[in-house]
């Protein structure tokens, strides 16, 4: 049986969020382990892909995280409208195993969401799934685990969407150029693009294409510079209290929809905007912000003005947590899910016009062949944790899969993170604070 130290020596981290390092969650004990193949992000398709071409590895990788955790039932969240990806997974399923089948809604794949929606069990506000018996993993993630104890984490698989020859889901070694990537999706189709990534509504505009896919990129959009999502990416906070201040009318649309508030959780972006008024500095506390899981519906969809007012949380949540404010026993009235959230949830269809979406090929099928790349920039924390320490020299012959950096270890135990492995066979070619380099 594969053990943690094996997931963390191969590099595993979370693939489709922030990049919590796998090993860590598959420590503790659950009931459940759920993977969320919700894939709610707009244009994005990679985890469909994957259940469609790698489904046996999906379901090893659920049953050795069901073994590690110690969980009798293994779920897999997934829109129920993906009809022929589920078609394709259920005869692999064991005992044990089962599907549940999402609403094409969004934010679907948010955790606290996923787990409601699929096992009917509420987070409570500041937790994590654990604290309901759950483990979450992301199909890519649950790839990876499959393979731990022989394949280090090297490649990763990339939507590329929007205005490109051909949307589809490639399959890159960690560190090549986002430029690289788009290239291999046949090129940019328009003459003032502007590059979103991680998808469009919770990523972010990159203006830097050298810049490299690390282990938790997810997607990139390519999008006219003056399309609704790239413009309102680039508000500035300056903008945001001053059409927040002048134009919100309290009409709370954005605190009816908001996943995290149907869930129960003391949310309400509302009252954040109506703080905004309240001083010069735009700064007066608002504790439920902390609970804000910065989906963006609020700001690109429910608020009819146009406002901001996921950034007003956002900012909030950040001065609270940075001011080690926290808000003990917040009021959580789970039994708020249900109907309300039933009645309340956002249509992705619906979502997809709104923002400017609706023109674009929403399809990406898997190029599986892996992109050949002439050199690959690594960077040493790709992750939740520490920053990884080189363990080569620059000079030196690597191959695909040696590890070149590693955890940094205090008192014999190592810190937070995953270990870090060469993608291309090569040279190390630099090495600095940041990254390392290597040449085919
Ligand atoms: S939906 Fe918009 S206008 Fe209404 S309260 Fe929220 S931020 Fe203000
Ligand atoms: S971004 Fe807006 S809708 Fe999403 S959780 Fe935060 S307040 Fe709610």
């Amino acid at each position: 049986m594969i053990t943690v130290e094996q997931i963390a020596v191969a590099g595993v981290v979370g693939a489709g969020g922030a990049g919590f390092p796998t090993h860590v969650k598959l420590s503790g004990k659950a009931d459940t382990v759920v993977i969320n193949a919700a894939e709610c992000e707009p244009l994005l398709h990679k985890d469909k892909e994957l259940i469609l071409h790698r489904t046996e590895i999906v379901v090893e990788g659920l049953a050795r995280a069901m073994q590690l955790v110690g969980a009798i039932r293994g779920v897999v969240g997934i829109k129920k409208k993906y009809v022929h990806v589920i078609d394709t997974l259920r005869p692999k399923l064991v005992t044990g195993m089962e599907i549940a089948f999402l609403d094409d809604a969004y934010p679907s794949g948010d955790e606290f969401i996923l787990v409601y929606e699929s096992l009917n069990r509420v987070i409570p506000p500041g937790g994590i799934p654990l604290a309901v018996g759950v483990v979450v993993m992301n199909v890519e993630t649950a790839c990876n685990v499959a393979v731990a104890e022989t394949k280090p984490v090297t490649e990763k698989f990339v939507s590329i969407a929007g205005s490109v020859e051909h949307s589809c889901t490639l399959r890159v070694p960690l560190g090549v150029s986002l430029n690289e990537c788009i290239k291999a999706a046949g090129g940019v189709t328009i003459a003032n693009p502007a590059f979103v990534v991680g998808g469009a509504m919770m990523g972010y505009v990159e203006t830097d294409l050298s810049n490299p896919v690390t282990k938790t990129t997810g997607g990139i959009i390519v999008l006219p510079q003056d399309h609704f999502i790239v413009q309102r990416k680039q508000w500035d906070w300056k903008k945001t209290v001053r059409v927040g201040r002048s134009a919100c009318d309290q009409c709370s649309f954005c605190t009816e929809l908001c996943p995290r508030n149907l869930l129960g959780h003391p949310i309400e972006p509302h009252r954040a905007m109506r703080s905004l008024g309240f001083n010069v500095s735009a700064q007066s506390d608002v504790p439920g912000t902390v609970f804000c899981c910065e989906c963006n519906l609020c700001s690109y969809c429910s608020c009819p003005e146009g406002l901001d007012p996921k950034n007003v949380c956002a900012e909030n949540k950040r001065r609270l947590l940075a001011n080690k404010q926290r808000w003990e026993n917040p009021p959580f009235r789970p039994e708020r899910a249900g109907q309300q959230m039933l009645n309340r949830k956002t249509p992705t269809t619906r979502l997809i016009q709104k923002i400017g979406l609706a023109g674009y090929q929403n399809k990406g099928p898997l190029e599986d062949r892996l992109l050949e790349v002439q050199s690959v920039v690594l960077p040493l924390r790709q992750h939740i944790g520490a920053t990884c320490i080189p363990i080569v020299q620059t000079g030196n012959a690597v191959h695909t899969g040696q590890p070149i950096a590693q955890r940094p270890v205090t008192d014999g135990k190592p810190a937070l993170g995953a270990d870090l492995h060469a993608s291309i066979t090569g040279t190390v070619t630099e090495i600095n604070q940041e990254y390392i380099r290597i040449s085919a």
